[in-house]
């Protein structure tokens, strides 16, 4: 592990609320590297997926999640709907977790720092984040926004299909027994169902530079 890094935020939230574009903004903002903490899960589901694998088998799912590279994660073969499912199926079992942990840990602890987002980035992998975020909106909103960015990409679904996954989703991952996706404590709450992703950014750009003038003064 290196030395102390200047700045690590970490930003959890829901599926669709916003929070990976918020996380490539801010940053950008902050001129940090960005893992999106998603796509290791996704790729460990893909893999499944590609290889016959059951997702429900914690073993498997496990062994290749071991020695994942980060440098290979393709958004755009991972992002689709399917991929989605699968890997909140590998995200629940504690040896694929392990498997991705350190990953993780080192992605955070490089020089100068970083920014993450997913589920438990501020509760399990990087509790000692400097700043970190909670971003959620209603679901409503979530499914039709999600079902408008899949569109675009020429995926189609109902936005009452997206509905009852987002709640499959939403609850598998809140209800699992490691690392169960929740606010951390000392969380900023962004809820966007109302506010633009600009206007989020800047709020939580806001906040970020009030933590950095607390840094330096030190
Ligand atoms: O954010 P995204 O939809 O890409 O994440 C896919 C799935 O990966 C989530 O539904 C969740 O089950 C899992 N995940 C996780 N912990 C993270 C990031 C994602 O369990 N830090």
């Amino acid at each position: 592990m290196s030395d102390t890094p200047s700045l690590i935020i970490a930003i959890d939230g829901t599926l669709a609320s916003g929070k990976g574009t918020l996380a490539r903004g801010i940053a950008e903002d902050c001129g940090l590297p960005h893992l999106d903490t998603g796509l290791i899960y996704r790729a460990v589901g893909k893999a499944c997926l590609d290889g016959g694998i059951d997702p429900d088998n914690a073993i498997a799912a496990a062994e290749l999640a071991t020695g994942l590279d980060l440098n290979l994660l393709d958004p755009s073969v991972l992002r689709t709907a399917e991929v989605g499912q699968y890997a909140s199926r590998v995200a629940i079992h504690p040896p694929v977790r392990k498997a991705l942990f350190e990953l993780q840990r080192d992605f955070a602890f490089q020089p100068g720092g970083a920014v993450l987002d997913g589920r438990d980035i501020g509760t399990v992998v990087c509790p000692e984040a400097h700043v970190k975020f909670w971003v959620d909106a209603d679901i409503k909103a979530r499914a039709e926004r999600r079902t408008a960015e899949l569109l675009a990409k020429g995926e189609h679904m109902t936005v009452e299909t997206m509905l009852a996954q987002l709640q499959e989703r939403d609850e598998r991952d809140r209800n699992r027994a490691v690392a169960p996706m929740k606010p951390a404590e000392d969380a900023h709450l962004l809820d966007t169902t109302h506010l633009s992703i600009d206007a989020a950014r800047e709020k939580a750009r806001h906040i970020v530079d009030q933590v950095r003038a607390r840094l330096a003064s030190r």
